[in-house]
C-alpha cells in the first residue's frame, strides 16, 4: 500500500527515532509500503519518519555502473537499528532531493565513505563496508540523518539556507 509523505514542517520529520525492538509482520508491511511508496515516487531511499513513523529504519534502492558509467537501480534493500561508523575524512559534496522536501535541491557536503551494519527484515544483522562506495555511502548517510530528525537542509551553508527559506516556508504553509 502506498502510504502517505511526511512533508516538511511536519514534527514527526524532527524526531529522534526509537530503536526497533522486534521484527513484527507490522514492520515487514511498513518496509514493504515503504519500498511501494519510494518507488511510486521515484525516490532512490526513504526513512520510516517520512511515511509518519519514527522508529529506526530505512530503505534504499541499490544500483549498478553500466559499462556506460550510467546509474541503472535494482533491488531495494532494508536497513533496521543501522549504526554508523569509520566515516572517512574525506569529503564529498553532491546535489541531494528529498521527497520530504519536494521542489528543493541542495549541494551537501558529507564523507566520502562510512561503515554501516544494520539488521535485515530476516532479523540478520549485517555489515557493509561503503569506504569506497562514495555514492551509495551517500544515500545512506542522507536516510540516516533523518531517523536522527536531521533533513539535509540542515547541512547547507548560511548562504545556501537563505536562498531556499521561502520554497521551505511555503511548504511548511501548505501543510496547514
Ligand atoms: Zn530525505
Amino acid at each position: 500500500m502506498m502510504l502517505p509523505l511526511s512533508i516538511y514542517g511536519d514534527p514527526v520529520l524532527r524526531k529522534h527515532g526509537e530503536e526497533i525492538a522486534e521484527i513484527t509482520p507490522e514492520l515487514v508491511q511498513l518496509a514493504q509500503d515503504m519500498l511501494e511508496t519510494m518507488d511510486a515516487n521515484y525516490g532512490c531511499g526513504l526513512a520510516a519518519h517520512q511515511v509518519g513513523r519514527p522508529i529506526r529504519m530505512f530503505v534504499i534502492r541499490n544500483y549498478k555502473v553500466t559499462p556506460e558509467g550510467r546509474i541503472e537501480y535494482t533491488n531495494p534493500q532494508v536497513y533496521i537499528n543501522p549504526k554508523l561508523s569509520n566515516h572517512t575524512k574525506a569529503t564529498q559534496t553532491n546535489v541531494e532531493g528529498c521527497l520530504s522536501i519536494p521542489g528543493v535541491r541542495v549541494s551537501v557536503e558529507r564523507p566520502l565513505g562510512v561503515v554501516v551494519e544494520a539488521t535485515n527484515l530476516a532479523g540478520e544483522r549485517f555489515t557493509e563496508d561503503l569506504t569506497h562506495d562514495a555514492y551509495k555511502a551517500q544515500m545512506i548517510l542522507h536516510e540516516n540523518d533523518h531517523i536522527n530528525g536531521i533533513l539535509m537542509v540542515d547541512r547547507t551553508d548560511t548562504k545556501t539556507r537563505n536562498k531556499i527559506e521561502p520554497a521551505l516556508r511555503s511548504l511548511k504553509k501548505k501543510r496547514k
